[in-house]
This record gives structure tokens, sequence and C-alpha cells, in this order.
């Protein structure tokens, strides 16, 4: 790919997509919810938004804050940002646990493996079982991970499923490229950014928020999950960034 290409970086993440795809990660399912990202991610000008930004710092607050943090991965994360996931889990000492919506144990297992190759051991290719009382919405998870978990963030999450953690009481952090997606709008913190750029700078603000931890309750008392998703819809709607 030429170096100028305008569409080089969108291009980049499709060809790590068809390569989860060939590695049995991805679903052809997890393409199509790529191709609505994708579309979003172009109205916002492929950038982390000032609002995003925002939603970025208030999720490393909180995730500071945690007592027992968990990420959740799926086939789509884990073909697009792999050493990322590592990385921000390093930085927290939290585990990441693979959740799938769809497919068999078989698929965990692959993406298990595919993190062990890289060196990090994650959750959920095990034994799972189902939240409590929610088994219908086919939240299965991990019993020392988010079975237990206080905070979850979830990078692409289903909206049911989104809605099963908020029953079971814990605070859900999502990345969402879409403001309105029931998943945003459920969730606690929404990060309305590409996971290729939010879980970075994700780690880089836990990293530079750990020197001052005293200002942590402040910075996630001051927002509000509605008012930001207003602001990325804004964005959206009107161009604002353009
Ligand atoms: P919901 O059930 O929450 O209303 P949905 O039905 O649109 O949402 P899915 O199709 O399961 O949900 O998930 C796709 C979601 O993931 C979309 O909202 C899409 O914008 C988002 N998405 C896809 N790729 C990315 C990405 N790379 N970074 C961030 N968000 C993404």
């Amino acid at each position: 790919m030429p170096k100028p290409h305008p569409r080089q970086e969108s291009l980049r993440q499709r060809h790590l997509l068809q390569e989860g795809i060939r590695k049995g990660i991805t679903t052809p399912t997890g393409l199509i919810a790529f191709g609505r990202g994708e579309a979003f991610d172009y109205l916002l000008g492929e950038k982390t938004t000032p609002p995003a930004k925002k939603a970025i710092e208030t999720a490393a607050a909180r995730l500071l804050l945690a007592s027992r943090p968990v990420i959740s991965v799926n086939g789509n994360t884990a073909a697009l940002c792999p050493r990322e996931l590592i990385a921000l889990s390093n930085e927290l000492n939290c585990p990441l646990e693979v959740n799938l919506f769809y497919g068999p144990a078989s698929r965990r297992k692959k993406i298990s493996a595919f993190f062990q190759k890289r060196g990090k051991k994650i959750l959920g290719a095990q034994k799972t079982v189902p939240l409590p009382g929610l088994s219908s919405l086919r939240a299965n998870v991990d019993p020392n991970g988010i079975l237990k978990a206080d905070t979850v963030l979830v990078p692409l999450e289903d909206g049911d499923r989104t809605q099963a953690l908020k029953k079971a009481r814990k605070f859900v952090i999502a990345i969402d490229l879409n403001p309105l997606s029931r998943t945003a709008r459920t969730a606690d913190i929404s990060i309305v950014d590409n996971v290729v750029r939010a879980i970075p700078a994700l780690t880089r603000q836990i990293r530079k928020m750990k020197k001052q931890r005293t200002a942590l309750q402040k910075t996630l008392n001051a927002f509000s999950n509605s008012r930001n998703l207003k602001e990325s819809e804004q964005i959206i709607r009107k161009g604002k960034l353009s």
C-alpha cells in the first residue's frame, strides 16, 4: 500500500481482521460489526475527539480506583490490537478475559492460545459460568474473572450483554464508535473511539494518572455519560471537527 493512501489505516485494520478470520479467532459477523464501526469512525474524522479524550481520562480514573477490574476480549479486539491489550492489562495489573457472543468453545481456546503465543495467559478459555440469573442472555463468564469483577472494560460489546453486566452490578466501561448503540447508552462510561486508538490512549492516561491519584474520584464524579455521548453525536451530525 503506498504510504499516502487516504484509507491506509482503515485498510490495515481490515487486513488484520482478514488475518483473524484465517486464524479462526474472528468471525464473519465480526467483520460486519467492524464495518458499522468504520462508518462511524469516518464521520468522526478517524481521530480521538475531545469527548473521547474526556471519557478516556474518566475511564482511567475508574480503572485505577477499581478493586477488581477485568478487560474483556473478543475476536475483533484480539485481531486488531493484541499487544495494546496486553500492555493495558500489564499497566493495570488486571486480567484479560476472552468473552464471546458467537461461536463454540474452540474459538475461545484459539483466542487464548493466540495471546499465550504473545506471552500472556488470559481467562475465559476454561470453565465458564452464567452470570447469576442472566443465563438466557448468554452472558457466560470466567468464575475468577468477570464474575468477581467490580469493573469491566468491554471494547466492542453487544447491547444485551452490556445490559447483563449492568444487571449483575458491574461498573461497565465500553469502547464503541457508535454513540447511539445500546452498549454506549447502557455503559457507565462510553469511549466513542476506535479500539485501535482508545486502548493505547487509555494505557498512557493510566500511566500518567497513577502519579496523581488524589484527583481520581473528582474526575469520576464530574463525568456525565449521557452528556458526553451527546457531544460525540453532535460531532457526527454537524461535522463539527471538519
Ligand atoms: P448494540 O447492540 O450495542 O446496540 P450493535 O447491534 O450495533 O450495538 P454489534 O453489531 O454487536 O452491536 O457491535 C458492533 C459495535 O461495535 C458497533 O456499535 C460498532 O460501532 C462498534 N465497533 C466496531 N468496530 C469498532 C472498533 N474498531 N472500535 C470501536 N468500536 C467498534
